[in-house]
């Protein structure tokens, strides 16, 4: 039968058969009951996470075996689900959440966070205009300038929120290539004999995401030179100097430096006021406009407490500058803030309105002009609640905490016998390996398998999971601390299980 009756001679639109036709959706008392026993589920697993092995302990292939190859035919049960979560899915996750994780940089999805994405979730907001929904874009022009506040940086910044780091590197080098003045936006650069090569700058340290940047944007993944660092691997200025210099001579054109704070291995700084004072000079000497941008994706957090502030002195110079909420600012993944110093670069280089987004709303932001995305997530209602939840003062303690965890690790490794620290710890990140005293004779290739077996071993165990890195060609263990459930009697575990494990390498009976 055709659902659709005839039109009603009043001019009222037939209705559908509401038997055959309802909303589909969970009702509402349903949605309560289930989310009542979300709520609850997700209590009792930030409450006994530091119990559950915190690396996954399970073989490649392992959970999608366990996971039907096709979908449903039939609707099911909603608790069905959330008793697979538990079953199926559980033994695969690597927990972030807990508190002896210190891989890579440790996070938090903190309470207020985890609520801020349930409620951005169901206000299912696309903030791609300002008028489709005015408070998702003024509540982040807001709490952006708030982190940009608590950061102590100048009020000329203006912000927006991408997903990662990645993005907002990637959008501020776009920026720079528009800053360049040479119609990449119109022409491109293939087959444009009269552009020259574009260099951009960053050290050896530096993270991949710049590398990245460089190849999605066409200049190429040769065109970005890592300079070198000094002892406590910095950024060396003078290195960066001469590199520039070098290449004006071959002929490149030089686009960009991307200075960090808080290298991805060991935290090291960048000077980056010294190198905000070199790009000037070398702006004039060459006649050539260079962007100066900062990736303070980890790092730049610290700034929260006055004391550490510096490392971000010179940043006020730059011409944009990275830093990651959902890194060490407690909001679930994902939150990075991108900084610029002046939007209409941006919106040179991305606004582009057909017209079904055209709206004539005046002296608004449209966040869809500052990057890629169109649609948009409403993110900043998380960081809003992570910020209003903790207060800048509690905000700045927890860091402080974190840092003084990790010099309290740092001074045990150092007092180890068969341990060395490899680098300062400028911020909440050890790095450091074995080098037992029973092996007085090893190599750098018998210690890279030592490391690599002893950060295995503790991992296996399940109770604290580190990673590592190299730093001058040698294995390199890390232990950051950035999760607000590491407790210092968890932390004083997670350094004995290193002991013991680091002993039983020599007696292994
Ligand atoms: C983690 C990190 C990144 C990448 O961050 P994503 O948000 O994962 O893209 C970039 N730079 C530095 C210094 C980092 O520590």
């Amino acid at each position: 039968m055709d659902p659709c009756a005839a039109n009603d001679p009043t001019g009222d639109p037939a209705p559908l058969d509401p038997a055959q036709f309802g909303t589909g959706d969970m009702d509402p008392e349903a949605f309560r009951q289930h989310g009542h026993a979300v709520i609850d589920w997700i209590a009792d697993y930030l409450t006994d996470i530091g119990e559950r092995p915190v690396l996954a302990q399970v073989a490649p292939g392992e959970i999608g075996a366990a996971l039907p190859a096709g979908p449903p035919r039939q609707p099911e049960p909603f608790p069905d689900a959330l008793r697979d979560l538990e079953q199926v899915l559980l033994p695969g996750i690597t927990h972030w959440n807990h508190p002896a994780f210190h891989a890579y940089f440790a996070i938090t999805g903190s309470g207020p966070g985890i609520l801020g994405e349930t409620l951005t979730a169901a206000l299912n907001v696309n903030g791609m205009l300002w008028r489709t929904s005015p408070s998702a874009t003024e509540l982040e022009e807001r709490v952006v300038d708030w982190l940009r506040q608590l950061l102590g940086l100048p009020d000329g910044l203006r912000g927006v929120i991408t997903d990662s780091a990645s993005s907002s590197t990637l959008t501020a080098l776009a920026a720079a290539r528009e800053a360049a003045d040479l119609d990449v936006r119109r022409r491109g650069l293939a087959a444009r004999d009269e552009v020259p090569r574009l260099t951009v700058y960053t050290s050896t340290q530096a993270h991949s995401s710049v590398d990245k940047a460089a190849i999605t944007l066409g200049l190429g993944h040769d065109a970005v030179r890592h300079v070198a660092t000094d002892a406590r691997y910095a950024l060396d200025v003078a290195a960066l100097a001469a590199a520039v210099r070098a290449d004006v001579a071959e002929g490149c054109r030089p686009l960009a430096i991307v200075a960090t704070v808080g290298t991805t291995s060991t935290t090291s700084v960048d000077p980056v006021a010294e190198i905000a004072a070199l790009r000037d000079e070398l702006g004039d000497e060459l006649g050539v406009r260079i962007w100066l941008h900062v990736d303070g994706a980890y790092g730049g957090m610290v700034a929260l407490c006055e004391e550490l502030r510096w490392v971000l002195d010179g940043v006020e110079q730059a011409d944009s500058f990275v830093t990651n909420p959902h890194k060490w600012l407690f909001t679930p993944i994902d939150c990075s803030v991108l900084y610029v110093r002046d939007p209409a670069t941006l919106t040179r280089a991305f606004s582009l309105v057909p017209e079904y987004l055209t709206t004539g709303d005046e002296g608004v932001t449209d966040y869809m002009d500052w990057g890629v995305q169109l649609g948009r997530r409403f993110r900043a209602l998380k960081l809003w609640l992570v910020i209003r939840y903790f207060g800048a003062e509690g905000l700045a303690e927890r860091i402080r905490t974190h840092v003084t965890q990790a010099h309290r690790a740092a001074a045990w490794c150092q007092g180890h016998p068969d341990l060395e620290v490899l680098a300062p710890t400028p911020m909440s990140t050890v790095c450091f390996r074995a080098r037992p005293q029973w092996l007085p004779a090893a190599d750098e290739d018998e210690l890279r398998a030592l490391n690599h077996t002893l950060l295995e071993r503790v991992n296996a165990t399940g109770r604290a999971y580190l990673s590592h890195t190299e730093l001058d060609g040698r294995t390199t263990l890390r232990l950051a601390v950035g999760n607000l459930r590491t407790t210092d009697e968890r932390l004083t575990e997670t350094l004995q299980l290193i002991g013991r494990e680091l002993a039983a390498l020599r007696d292994p009976g």
